[in-house]
């Protein structure tokens, strides 16, 4: 059984196709790396796959689990990280706070910070190295907010992560400091990975599985095989040029 499946996937706002029979397949452990220019359906993929959205057609599995009837089941198997952009900086919360909301939103009521709890958001802190729970997260520098958004995901203890554009408003030290703790949570932690990003993955040499998405599947397979000119041109209309550093096609390895 594949651990995500999708079958002929679609989903249009009115009349504006967002996606268009989409279908793969990954099985566990994957690290795959959605890409495609703005506007790809990439976020909306992610919301379908979340039980967020419903799609019009086709089919979506999680861990066999069909979205979005069995939503509920498979909310508990994903932690979801959404664009950093779309997080509401004026909530005056401490890091330490973000990640327990998360933790105590498991419970029913009455919501109590127990031990359990507070033990378990020094422990996901711990393990996204950020060690002041006490900053305010209007505070944060980019890549500390990207941290403490993974904190929150990682308090349920997923087996995949879903990240929308994790790499996004980083600079590029930073993009990378990011793909290495994705990395390690993948290899050390056994938690796959599934992100979504509009721009090349600034560290493709972890050698993701990448699917070149524009509203359709263009591509899906190792980073080397994917990203050749020839698809990335079809996938991302009026690209002229691909920046330096990205490897492509025979080039890679
Ligand atoms: P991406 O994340 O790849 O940039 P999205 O999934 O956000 O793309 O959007 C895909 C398409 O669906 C775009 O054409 C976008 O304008 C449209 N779209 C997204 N959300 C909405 C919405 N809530 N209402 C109408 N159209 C939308
Ligand atoms: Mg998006």
């Amino acid at each position: 059984m594949a651990e995500i499946e999708l079958k002929n996937v679609s989903y249009s706002f009115g009349d504006r196709v967002a996606l268009e029979d989409v279908s793969f397949e990954l099985n566990s452990p994957f690290f795959c790396a959605v890409m495609g220019p703005n506007g790809a359906g990439k976020s909306t993929l992610l919301k379908l796959m979340l039980g967020l959205l419903k799609h019009q057609s086709g089919i979506i599995r999680i861990m066999g689990y069909d979205v979005p009837r069995e939503a509920g089941k498979v909310r508990r198997l994903i932690g979801y990280v959404p664009q950093v952009i779309d997080i509401d900086y004026r909530v005056p919360m401490s890091v330490e706070e973000v990640v327990a909301m998360a933790a105590l939103s498991r419970d029913l009521p009455p919501r109590i910070m127990t031990g359990n709890v507070r033990r378990k958001v020094r422990e996901v802190l711990e393990l996204v190295e950020l060690d002041d729970p006490s900053m305010q997260f209007s505070e944060l520098s980019g890549g500390q907010r990207q941290r403490a958004l993974i904190a929150r995901a990682l308090v349920s203890d997923p087996r995949i992560l879903l990240l929308d554009e994790p790499y996004s408003m980083l600079d590029f030290n930073m993009k990378c400091e990011i793909a290495e703790l994705l990395y390690r949570l993948h290899k050390d932690k056994g938690i796959d990975i599934f992100l979504v990003a509009h721009e090349l993955s600034p560290c493709i040499h972890l050698e993701p599985i990448v699917i070149l998405l524009n509203k359709r599947v263009y591509a899906i397979g190792r980073a080397g095989e994917v990203l050749t000119l020839e698809n990335l041109r079809r996938a991302y209309p009026g690209l002229t040029e691909v920046p330096a550093g990205f490897i492509l096609g025979e080039d890679h390895g």
